[in-house]
Formats: C-alpha cells, sequence, structure tokens
C-alpha cells in the first residue's frame, strides 16, 4: 500500500516527549513559548501564539480583530470546512469568491463582494500553493478589511512578494497529524501587533491576563508542551522535506503531465509551494471519470482523496444556514467534481513514484 500520507517520528521526537514527561509539566509551559518562537521564524512575524488546532486559531483571529455579528467575512469556496466553521462561530457572515485554475481564491472575484459590512478577507493557501497575497493585500488596505490567511496547509511557503505565508495579515497554522509539520493537533497564529497578540494570549486562557482576573469572556485554546514537543524537531528538517516533496511533484508532473484528459498541479511563477497535496484534474477530454480512475488506485492500493469533493458551502447544513451567503461560485463547484489528489509526501520512494505514475497511465489508456 502507498498511503496518501505517512508520518514518521524518530528519536529525537521520543527525545523531546520524554524530557516533557519527566519534567512533570505537561500543559502549556517552556516548550510551546518554544514553539512559538519557531513558529514566528517560519512565519518572519514579531511572535506567534500557540492554540490546541488549525479551527481555533482561525476563531481567535477573528475574535482578536473583532470580527462577529453583522460582519461579513469572504473566502474560499474550495477548502476544508474549518474555514468555514470558524467564521459562523464568532456570529459572523460568511461570503464565497471563486477559485481559478490553482485552485486558490481569484482576488478578482473578491473585490466585487465587499460592502461596508465586510471585515476581513481570509485566503487559503491550498494544497501548501500560497494564494496571491500581494493582491490581496492591495485589495485589503484599498478597502480598509482585515486579511487572516488559512495557511493551515503551507508552513515554510513563501508568495510572488517573496514573502512567507502568514506574515501578511494573522497567519493560522494547522498542526494536525496529516499535515507538512504537526503536533498530533495543534495550531498557531503568526501576529506582528503586540496589541492582537495580547489580545489572543487572553482570549485563550479564558480571558484572564492575570490568574482570576477575568478581561472578557474567553476560551480554553492552550496547546501543551506534550503536543509541542512532538512539532519542535520537524522545524529542524522542515525544509529537506519540503524539498523532497517538491522533487516528488516534479517526478509525477515531468510524467503526468503528457496525459491527454489530465491537468497537472502548477506552482505560480515566484512562488514557493510546499506541495502539502498534489492534486491532479480530470478534464473534459479525459475518457475515464473520476471514480474510475478512484477505483483503478483502489485496486491497485494506492492511496488517494477527493480534496474537496464539494465547494465548501454545498451542505444542506450551510445550503440551509442564514449567515451563509452562496454566491455564483462555478469554478469551485465544477473542480470539486473533477479533482483528484495522489501521495507526494517525503517518504515515498522511486518505485513508489514510479508505480503511481504507471498505474495512472494505464488508467488511461484503456
Ligand atoms: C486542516 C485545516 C484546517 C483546520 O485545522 P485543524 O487543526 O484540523 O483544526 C483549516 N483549514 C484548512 C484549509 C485545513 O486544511
Amino acid at each position: 500500500m502507498i498511503p496518501i500520507t505517512k508520518v514518521v517520528f524518530g528519536p529525537e521526537h521520543e527525545q523531546q516527549v520524554l524530557g516533557v514527561l519527566k519534567s512533570g509539566q505537561i500543559a502549556q509551559g517552556a516548550k510551546v513559548a518554544e514553539f512559538e518562537g519557531l513558529c514566528a521564524s517560519m512565519a518572519g512575524t514579531r511572535s506567534a501564539v500557540a492554540v490546541n488546532n488549525g479551527t481555533t486559531a482561525l476563531v481567535l483571529a477573528l475574535r482578536a480583530l473583532g470580527v462577529g455579528e453583522g460582519d461579513e467575512v469572504i473566502t474560499s469556496p474550495f477548502t476544508f470546512a474549518a474555514t468555514l466553521n470558524a467564521i459562523i462561530e464568532v456570529g459572523a457572515t460568511a461570503r464565497f469568491g471563486d477559485i481559478d485554475e490553482s485552485y486558490n481564491l481569484d482576488p478578482n472575484t473578491v473585490e466585487p463582494l465587499i460592502t461596508s459590512r465586510t471585515k476581513a478577507i481570509m485566503p487559503v493557501h491550498l494544497y501548501g500553493l500560497p494564494a496571491q497575497m500581494e493582491s490581496f493585500q492591495k485589495i485589503s488596505s484599498r478597502n480598509g478589511v482585515f486579511l487572516i490567511e488559512d495557511a493551515a496547509q503551507a508552513h515554510f511557503a513563501s508568495t510572488e512578494g517573496n514573502k512567507p505565508v502568514g506574515s501578511y495579515g494573522l497567519g493560522c497554522f494547522s498542526f494536525y497529524a496529516t499535515k507538512n509539520l504537526t503536533s498530533g493537533e495543534g495550531g498557531v497564529v503568526t501576529v506582528n501587533d503586540p496589541q492582537l497578540e495580547e489580545s489572543m494570549r487572553t482570549l485563550r486562557n479564558q480571558g484572564m491576563k492575570q490568574r482570576y482576573q477575568y478581561e472578557v469572556p474567553g476560551y480554553n485554546f492552550r496547546m501543551t508542551d506534550l503536543a509541542a514537543a512532538v512539532a519542535i524537531p520537524q522545524f529542524a528538517s522542515a525544509s529537506e522535506m519540503i524539498s523532497i516533496r517538491q522533487e516528488n511533484a516534479s517526478k509525477l508532473s515531468s510524467e503526468l503531465e503528457r496525459i491527454e484528459g489530465l491537468s497537472v498541479p502548477r506552482s505560480a511563477e515566484k512562488t514557493n509551494h510546499v506541495w502539502h497535496q498534489y492534486t491532479i484534474r480530470l478534464t473534459e477530454e479525459s475518457n475515464i471519470t473520476r471514480e474510475d480512475l478512484a477505483n483503478i488506485l483502489q485496486e491497485e492500493s494506492i492511496g488517494y482523496g477527493f480534496y474537496y469533493p464539494r465547494a465548501v458551502y454545498d451542505y444542506d447544513c450551510y445550503r440551509n444556514h442564514p449567515r451563509v451567503l452562496i454566491e455564483n461560485s462555478s469554478n469551485a463547484e465544477l473542480f470539486a467534481k473533477s479533482v483528484i489528489s495522489l501521495p507526494v509526501h517525503p517518504h515515498l520512494t522511486d518505485s513508489d513514484l514510479d508505480r503511481i505514475v504507471s498505474v495512472v497511465q494505464t488508467a488511461f489508456s484503456q
């Protein structure tokens, strides 16, 4: 079996975790502080606030910016439900632009949606490909709206402006088990503004600046030192792991791009794509359906995923939701029917890559 993701831990992780266990202090402490420092340098920001997952990172960012009832947030229609759930959670209203062939939110579809109620734009760096942040930054300053980056899939990616993702607005990362860097469950918000940082630290910890001095109704969004210890060693190996992902993606594309009816993923010019997922798309010229291809991969024991099988709002619970405003996101709806992600993780061997290529080639030549 060639799995779609694979997590490998070495002695350096065991040593870190054992160190925390032996210290007897397993909740938020010194390891979380160390983790925050590593995250701030990853995103090139002044600081970072660690939380218990990527969804709460988004909620914390929205709350710190004062986004709530009556406010609109514009995001991508092609993302994981967490992006939308965070907007709903804080009481705001979600609106959607459309994606382009990069699968990321197209800035041209965002500006027409801006109204006096718009409080933030929340682009997603899908599959590890940075969204067009230089454009979003212009739109944001022209219209006086905040930027929040859903960087859950894009640790260490950098934009067309040669800046790290997470350095434009508040940068929300996930450290869930399947992400490029992981702590099992975990998240972080990268931040430059000291006031926003302080507000997030307070909200994260039941609204307290000092023990039992409640400033605001808050949450328990704290990360544990145990989780931080799992993530810490991965920062040192991140650039090597990302290089392998990039090599794997280019090996796959150099063969798969020759297949008629199949569109291979592109890395936009000047950006550093970190290949959380390698996602191909069956075009109108394809002689097989996505389900045919999925069945063949299944038979050949090659992992795959539909990321994502529908536009994020395309479920009854969102279609019937009063605070989810649906526009015409036709690319998202079309691509959701035709994308399929193949393994690209750094633990693939050359023979795994050859096998993936030949199985896909054979599927299309039937
Ligand atoms: C994983 C993910 C999240 C949520 O992160 P969790 O840590 O699972 O809560 C949010 N947005 C996107 C795009 C993701 O892929």
